[in-house]
């Protein structure tokens, strides 16, 4: 493929864009080459500037479960562009989403929108803290929740109990409050809480990791968060702001059963408009401004266009055949595990729903660090020989999968034959 015009753009890029893009990962400097510029999807396809075609696997990284340009979701915003796009003053809109989302989610009696999921993050562990009168949070190494300074720590000197800046410009005092442990270990989580519980104000969980790759919990462990969390008077979190809508309509809580006190959510909900949310019994949510004296706001929260474009995806979504979709995802990653297998390569799948990670390892994965065993020089390969025949990959050995309601069997099965032509 001729990537001329990409690269032209890139250069440019680089020179009023700090590395030439709007959020890291899409340099594509993990796999060492440079990024497609976008110039349309439409469905299950992404287009770029260079005049090529794509199978999209990234669906904007989560947002676009209808598929790229959805006929319906680009009406509500056509209608609502016509009527102005923002007041600062509240719509029938808002109204409308808040009264959708907490239909679905269980565990939510009350939602307020924000614009991104970092927002939405942010807000619910001030809120936890607020709401428990306590400081600390504990949070998943590998686990992302946006690029709030709190969430932004590493575990220090494989010391789960010690957090460092995960990143320069974010103090140890902002961090110190912030305890890590492994994914899936209930043990780890007992002991933090035997530590740390009298101090401990929210335990933040992507119920379903999606941002290691896609790490499923094991039987049992979100159930043992539950009663940590009730037993130590913290509020567990859970960040939906990937599984809300696609592991089932009614998020992974409604999936696995277990309910978290506060719930994040961005991506879908925003139909691919900036949007987040957080939500959760009203008892907490009643102490947001201006209902109680936990203060946060936002000039464009609860956007007009947002609104619109997430009301009509979920529209949709509620009707939608997520079995359906779930069960042909899993039988083309199966294929496409047997085809890489046969080239000889060692790799582990993680599935759900619409979402999927291979990792190419032999080993399997549970956590961050078997997710690091994975092998990212295979992965590299595997992603720029995957673009040149038109299937785009996220470009990170550690990223998930985005599998939408527009991807057909002819896609499908143009991904596996381009994965039979792979050479390692
Ligand atoms: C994407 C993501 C966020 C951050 O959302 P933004 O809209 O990018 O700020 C937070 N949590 C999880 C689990 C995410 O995947």
């Amino acid at each position: 493929m001729n990537f001329e015009k990409s690269k032209q753009l890139f250069e440019r890029a680089c020179k009023t864009i700090p590395g030439g893009v709007n959020s890291p990962v899409r340099a594509c400097r993990n796999v060492h080459c440079d990024p497609v510029f976008i110039a349309s999807a439409k469905g299950s396809h992404i287009f770029g500037a260079d005049g090529t075609e794509f199978i999209d696997f990234i669906g904007s990284w989560g947002p676009m479960l209808l598929g790229h340009a959805h006929e319906e979701v680009e009406e509500a915003v056509i209608e609502a562009l016509k009527k102005g796009t923002s007041y600062g003053a509240p719509t029938e809109s808002e109204v409308l989403l808040a009264e959708k989302v907490c239909e679905a989610l269980p565990s939510c009696d009350m939602v307020r929108m924000v614009n991104s999921g970092t927002e939405a993050t942010m807000s619910a562990l001030r809120l936890a803290r607020a709401v428990t009168g306590k400081n600390k949070l504990v949070k998943i190494i590998g686990g992302y929740h946006g690029h709030g300074d709190a969430f932004l720590a590493s575990a220090g000197s494989g010391l789960a109990t010690f957090s460092i800046p995960g990143t320069p410009g974010v103090p140890q005092s902002t961090v110190q409050d912030t305890l890590l442990v492994p994914y899936n270990d209930l043990e780890a989580a007992k002991e933090i809480f035997a530590k740390h519980g009298d101090d401990i104000a929210a335990f933040f969980v992507e119920p379903c990791a999606g941002n290691m790759g896609l790490v499923l919990p094991v039987a049992g462990y979100l159930q043992g968060l539950r009663e940590l969390c009730t037993k130590y008077g913290a509020l567990l979190v859970f960040d939906e702001v990937i599984t809300g809508f696609r592991v089932s309509y009614q998020g992974a809580q409604g999936r696995f059963g277990v309910m978290p006190d506060l719930t994040t959510m961005g991506k879908i909900i925003g139909g691919g408009l900036p949007v987040g949310a957080y939500g959760g019994k009203a008892e907490y949510m009643q102490r947001i401004a201006p209902a109680g004296d936990v203060y946060q706001a936002g000039t464009l929260s609860g956007n007009p266009l947002a609104m619109a474009a997430g009301l009509a995806t979920l529209n949709i979504l509620e009707k939608a055949d997520y079995a359906g979709l779930e069960q042909r995802v899993l039988s083309f990653v199966k294929e496409l595990v047997s085809v890489l297998e046969s080239k000889g390569l060692p790799v582990q799948y993680q599935h759900i729903a619409s979402m999927f990670t291979l990792f190419f390892t032999d080993k399997p994965v549970h956590n961050f660090a078997d997710v690091e065993k994975a092998s990212t020089s295979i992965f590299e390969s595997y992603y720029k020989q995957m673009r040149e025949m038109g299937i785009f990959l996220s470009p990170s050995a550690f990223e998930t999968a985005m599998v939408s309601f527009a991807h057909t069997d002819d896609d499908f099965n143009k991904t596996l034959d381009a994965a039979k032509k792979l050479k390692f």
